[in-house]
């Protein structure tokens, strides 16, 4: 099997129409990607929504995948899953049925008009940094920091991880 080159982590976020159901299919639609494989999955952890309070809690999890697209084009893939998931977004940081983010692309910075990389909130959202230390404990970040370090920053708090 060829093993494409680059390793990038995906973000994932749901709380709308049977959140767990939306988080699970995404899981399986990153799967099917073309030049790209599914690595690894993280469990899904429960929320309280960022900004407006008076929304259902929050889905999240995250993928690692090895890929061979460029970055815009995982994007390109990303963004047409949201899509297919009909994404209901109306209000900046309010309920949608699907959100996926392009969090870490290999060890790269990218700072063009539709992409920055790292993802600019991650090393502020527990709903990130926990279920991404599940699945890649010794992952060192583009600045040399560690996930260790940036955990200690940002507590668990109310976030759960849900029984597999
Ligand atoms: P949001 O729906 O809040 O995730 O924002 C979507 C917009 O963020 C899109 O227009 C993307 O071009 C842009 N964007 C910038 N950086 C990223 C990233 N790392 N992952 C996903 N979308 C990004």
């Amino acid at each position: 099997m060829t093993e494409f080159p680059f390793r990038c982590f995906i973000g994932l976020g749901s709380n709308l129409e049977d959140p767990q159901a939306q988080v699970c299919r995404a899981f399986d639609e990153l799967a099917e990607l073309p030049q790209c494989r599914l690595v690894r999955r993280s469990s899904l952890y429960r929320s309280a929504p960022v900004g407006p309070q008076d929304q259902p809690d929050f889905i999240n999890a995250v993928a690692e995948l090895q890929t061979a697209l460029e970055p815009e084009a995982l994007l390109d893939q990303l963004q047409a899953i949201e899509r297919a998931h009909q994404r209901v977004r109306k209000i900046h940081w309010g309920p949608r049925t699907l959100d996926l983010d392009l969090l870490l692309y290999a060890d790269r910075t990218i700072n063009t008009e539709r992409l920055t990389v790292p993802h600019p909130f991650m090393y502020e959202r527990g709903f990130v940094l926990w279920p991404l230390v599940e699945i890649a404990p010794q992952l060192s970040l583009p600045d040399g920091s560690t996930l260790a370090q940036r955990l200690d920053q940002c507590p668990m708090g109310t976030l759960e991880r849900m029984p597999l």
